[in-house]
């Protein structure tokens, strides 16, 4: 057996895998088993944010692996501590709950949020709204409040209390809200959902409407946080301040972490017992996440809103390209051709790319160097055009 067929008969079948072994990586390149060389586009998912086998990152992690692997949440680390108290120092917040991925960071919000509501209002107050082509995670809580019908099949029944609104609609969320709004959670840039950037004015609204009905305004940054868009997390490049927020893929930089990161106003809302995670906070997780965390300075920023306008820049209105949206480098392109077909083109050129559902989507690491993204983004348009 090769190991497609390996793959295919053990694993479970959940993944349309891409027909490529990968073996080995370093920065934004990757190499399959025969020895075909990829530029990288995906990074994992947003995962890899300094690329492959990033040194500095695999120094933190093998250094701490070597002294405490894991410890379980029954005692103190101290890359736990000191990760969370980075990310509240840059971003004002104020508790940081780890778990292992992206679905159960907001696992952790949606039961900060009941919890929220419940204590001050009453456990009828437990409705979450969220957006309409939206996208949260997998576990049956996490998809109850993703707003896209595709992931409902077949799991049901879900958790009572999610409500969908429009994107981009606010007098949709404003329909939905009402006493008994635990909270609304949102992505500012749909990921999953075909990389769309949301409106500032309907984002402001939704936080105001929040602040007016005390609901938990709950941003999702799973994809866009770290320093993917070009801002440290999302929603600061629309000047907004969430009472929760969410993040994973790159916080890890390629091992797995999940962080609910809680604002002033729920600070205590989860006390001892509320919530718990074998893995959350292990401190080689962490170990690693600092050396990621503490690398996203404004230098860093300003090279991803440089790179990303030149992306935008060199892709927008060329011959088999119908439109560039997204923010930073979490980019999508509407391509004449389908994707999958741009894609395979783009793999046969040794470019590794994603989709989001029918658009082509970039998530370079965010070190990509200039001579490999250049060269990615002449095969894009190479690919488009023909
Ligand atoms: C990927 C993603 C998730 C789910 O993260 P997992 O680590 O796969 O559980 C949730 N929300 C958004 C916006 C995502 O992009």
């Amino acid at each position: 057996m090769d190991i497609f067929e390996r793959d295919a008969a053990f694993v479970a079948g959940t993944y349309g895998r891409f027909p490529v072994h990968l073996v080995r990586g370093q920065g934004e390149y990757a190499w399959d088993e025969k020895g075909k060389k990829y530029i990288d586009l995906g990074s994992g998912i947003a995962v890899n944010t300094f690329g492959y086998s990033d040194p500095v990152w695999a120094e933190a992690v093998t250094s701490q692996l070597n002294s405490l692997q894991h410890a379980s949440n029954l005692f103190y680390t101290d890359p736990c501590s000191a990760l969370a108290e980075m990310i509240c120092q840059k971003t004002g917040m104020k508790r940081v709950f780890f778990g292992n991925s992206g679905a159960e960071a907001n696992e952790c919000a949606i039961k900060v949020a009941r919890k929220y509501a419940s204590d001050k209002y009453g456990c009828q107050r437990h409705n979450i709204i969220t957006l309409k082509n939206s996208f949260h995670g997998r576990t049956i809580a996490t998809l109850a409040a993703t707003g896209q019908d595709v992931f409902h099949k077949n799991f049901g029944p879900f958790p009572e209390g999610f409500l969908y609104a429009e994107a981009n609609d606010l007098e949709s969320v404003r329909a939905l809200m009402d006493e008994n709004t635990a909270a609304v959670m949102v992505e500012c840039v749909q990921g999953e959902g075909g990389v769309v950037a949301l409106d500032k004015d309907f984002l402001t609204g939704v936080q105001a409407l929040c602040q007016e009905n005390d609901s938990l305004f709950m941003v999702d940054e799973v994809q866009t946080g770290n320093g993917r868009t070009g801002h440290l997390y999302s929603y600061m490049a629309y000047g907004l301040a969430p009472d929760v927020f969410t993040t994973a893929k790159g916080l890890g930089g390629g091992l797995p972490i999940g962080a609910c990161v809680i604002g002033e106003k729920a600070q205590n809302t989860l006390g001892k017992g509320d919530h718990g995670s074998t893995f959350g906070g292990n401190p080689t997780v962490c170990a690693g996440a600092i050396s990621i965390f503490q690398r996203l300075n404004q230098d860093l920023l300003d090279e991803v809103k440089k790179k990303s306008q030149y992306i935008f820049d060199s892709l927008t209105g060329q011959k088999g390209i119908k439109g560039v949206t997204g923010m930073g480098l979490m980019i999508g392109i509407e391509t004449e051709k389908p994707a999958p077909e741009v894609l395979s083109s783009l793999r046969d050129m040794g470019v590794i790319a994603l989709s989001a559902k029918t658009k082509v989507r970039l998530l370079p690491p965010l070190s990509i160097s200039w001579d490999a993204l250049k060269e990615a983004v002449n095969a894009i348009r190479e690919v488009c055009a023909r």
